[in-house]
């Protein structure tokens, strides 16, 4: 069974150009990858999607028709993408179309469950990478983030990869803030979480990783002051300890290729992790 790989971090942390990075890596080293784009804003993709969201969705249309501003639009976007269930109600729909036909945003001529095209490839496929839309909360916090997580976790070994915008986290209070995001989408998705420390061409990601393995690295970074921000970041980072402990971290660079291979072992390790542990856990919920 192929492995998901879903793609989720702050806007501008680098997930579209990691994405396709991945492609690049996985065509260059005979691994068999399937893409899919959740985004339906970006205007152009550097790598071709064998399943794009903007094939289903104009979210300009979407826009314009519902009288919604570019975040609105993009998240009724997906909540349109994700509402259409299968018969046993699970599944997320994709509407193929053509994309210059006329009827409107949600302009289709076949239909198709996207659960159902990769089952139906699922012997010719090693990973499947799932782009997601900029603004991080409209994947991570929406109905249909959560819809489309669980219609991959309940067919698939599904592995959430969290980008991280390393220059963007060399201030404690920054990476701090970062790592809270991360921890919170290990409770919403509660799947394996691997971060992507990215953009390591432009700043080395060690001071993370010993930030993370030892918090008197971290304390001393603090400013050693008694303000409420000070005081509150240090007990923090005892309570992460534990989250710290249970997730994988690699350097990557989207742009250079640096760490491809030290994030494909990352993602194995994490498969194995939702099969043994993590998938008992999904059923039991259900
Ligand atoms: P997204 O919003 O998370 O999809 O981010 P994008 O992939 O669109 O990237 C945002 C910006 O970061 C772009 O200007 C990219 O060129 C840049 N970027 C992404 N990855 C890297 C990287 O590894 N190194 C450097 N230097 N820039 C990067
Ligand atoms: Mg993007």
């Amino acid at each position: 069974k192929p492995v998901i790989i879903i793609v989720v971090g702050m806007a501008g942390s680098g997930k579209t150009t990691f994405l396709h990075r991945l492609v690049c890596h996985t065509m260059a080293s005979n691994l068999r990858g399937y893409v899919l784009n959740l985004d339906p804003a970006v205007l152009t993709l550097p790598f071709g999607a064998n399943i794009d969201i903007r094939d289903t969705v104009r979210y300009k249309e979407v826009m314009k028709q519902f009288n919604l501003g570019p975040n609105g639009g993009i998240l009724t976007s997906l909540n349109l993408f994700a509402t259409k269930f299968d018969e046993h109600g699970v599944g997320i729909s994709v509407l193929l179309m053509s994309r210059n036909c006329d009827l409107g945003p949600f302009c289709f001529s076949s239909e198709q469950q996207v659960i159902s095209v990769i089952e139906k490839r699922a012997d010719q496929l090693d990973y499947v990478l799932v782009d997601t839309p900029g603004q991080i909360e409209i994947f991570t916090w929406s109905a249909s983030g959560a819809i489309i997580t669980e219609a991959f976790a309940s067919t698939f070994p599904t592995v959430v990869t969290y980008v991280v915008d390393t220059p963007r986290s060399e201030s404690p209070a920054t990476f701090m803030s970062n790592m809270l995001y991360a921890c919170s989408i290990l409770y919403k998705t509660r799947l394996p979480l691997v971060l992507a420390f990215n953009k390591t061409d432009v700043a080395n990601h060690e001071f993370a990783l010993e930030w993370m393995k030892d918090f008197e690295v971290f304390h001393a970074a603090l400013d050693a002051d008694n303000t409420y921000t000070s005081t509150l970041t240090r007990s923090l980072s005892l309570a992460l300890e534990e989250f710290y402990k249970n997730l994988r971290s690699v350097g990557v660079s989207a742009v250079s290729g640096a760490g491809m291979d030290a994030f494909f072992k990352a993602i194995d390790a994490s498969a194995e992790e939702f099969m043994e542990t993590y998938k008992a856990d999904l059923d039991k919920r259900r």
